[in-house]
């Protein structure tokens, strides 16, 4: 398959994989081992961790999909991060925008303490350069940002990259690759907390990292062997099946999300909505701190959790779920503070999520 269009490719993901039995849907391969004809004779699958037919089938797909040499599917997002991680030695320092994922920010810590991987966050794009030294190694860009909506110019960051001989990284988890492939843009790797959108059905964790050029792709395919930093196959065929679906759920989550903007830019309440103008994520802020938790109660059909990217609305409350480890004071300066909310607009009708919003609102005006 060479030139099919995305929505060709996801839904093709593992057909015509095994011409044995001809199975449409890709076999889930459980076997830890495989049997040897003879010594340094293999079918080119010997242990479970180095190579899985159906997790290379999720590992293949990946890497077409954003343009890249080769795919790593790993336990979690956060596994992805750190097979990526794996790549850096002591004294190294990696730039990442301020308004990072909480999980990252709390790794990138730890890494700093105990390897002395030090991560360097800048807050305004065009300052980044200053920042650059001779310890620099890359720039590790989430866009758009998690949960302030940040997007960032990849050809601009690329252009830096290049520029001072960095890595360029970038964590594609919120418009997956049906709305950017940053590896078109230049980057290095891309990643992806498969978790959400990717398998899209809040029921299975796991990570990507896509990289492109033989030798990184060589020490990051070492790497994850050696650490285990692997997903199982049946995990990898639920990411296979989520997928196939990838184009018509991220149509949908971006419709119903542009519907829901407008109708929260218009909700006295709201004094902030924050929307790139692409995908199913927006953050908006309410009037008052007090008025968070009576309105995460009152939702009936939207559900409060901490995830995003599944069929479900989900509305999350940065400061006490995924920015809880980032101290008050740098949290707030980040501009996450106590009013925001984040809502992953699912792919119910959106007019039931615009009516659940309306009940909430109306019912918070009459409390006041
Ligand atoms: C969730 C998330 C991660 C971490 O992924 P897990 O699958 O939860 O380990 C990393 N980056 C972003 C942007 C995320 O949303």
């Amino acid at each position: 398959m060479t030139k099919n269009s995305i929505e060709t490719k996801l839904v093709q993901l593992g057909n015509q994989s095994d011409p044995r039995t001809g199975a449409v849907n890709p076999p889930i391969y459980l076997s830890t081992a495989y049997k040897h004809t003879g010594i340094g004779e293999s079918t080119g699958y010997d242990y479970i961790r180095t190579k899985n037919p159906t997790r290379e089938i999720l590992e293949n797909g990946i890497a077409e999909l954003e343009g890249g040499d080769a795919g790593f599917a790993c336990s979690s997002g956060m596994a992805a991060i750190q097979l990526i991680l794996s790549i850096f030695k002591p004294g190294d320092e990696i730039i990442l925008p301020e308004d990072v994922y909480g999980g990252t920010y709390r790794l990138l810590k730890s890494y700093n303490e105990l390897y002395n991987i030090r991560p360097v966050y800048f807050s305004n794009a065009e300052q980044v350069e200053e920042l650059i030294n001779e310890k620099t190694k890359a720039i590790f860009l989430e866009t758009p940002t998690n949960p302030l909506m940040i997007e960032f110019d990849l050809d601009y960051f690329n252009q830096i990259c290049k520029k001072h001989n960095l890595m360029f990284i970038v964590d594609n988890t919120f418009y997956s690759p049906y709305f950017q492939r940053p590896i078109e843009h230049g980057a290095d790797i891309v990643m992806h907390s498969g978790t959400k959108y990717i398998a899209g059905h809040n029921d299975t964790l796991a990570g990507l990292v896509v990289s492109k050029g033989k030798e990184l792709s060589e020490k990051l395919a070492y790497n994850q062997n050696s650490m285990g930093l692997v997903l199982s196959p049946f995990d990898s065929w639920l990411v296979i099946r989520g997928l196939k679906t990838l184009h018509l759920r991220m149509k949908q989550h971006d419709e119903n999300a542009k519907r829901v903007v407008k109708f929260l830019k218009e909700e006295p309440l709201v004094t902030d909505v924050l929307y790139t103008g692409k995908g199913g994520m927006l953050s908006f802020k309410l009037q008052k701190s007090d008025l968070v938790n009576p309105f995460l109660k009152k939702m009936k059909l939207i559900t409060f959790a901490e995830s995003l990217g599944g069929p479900e609305s989900f509305i999350t409350y940065p400061a006490t779920q995924t920015h809880a480890d980032i101290p008050y004071e740098e949290r707030v300066a980040r501009g996450v503070d106590d009013c925001l909310l984040r809502f992953s607009v699912g792919l119910e009708n959106a007019e039931d999520i615009i009516a659940d919003l309306k009940q909430v609102f109306n019912q918070l005006r009459e409390e006041q």
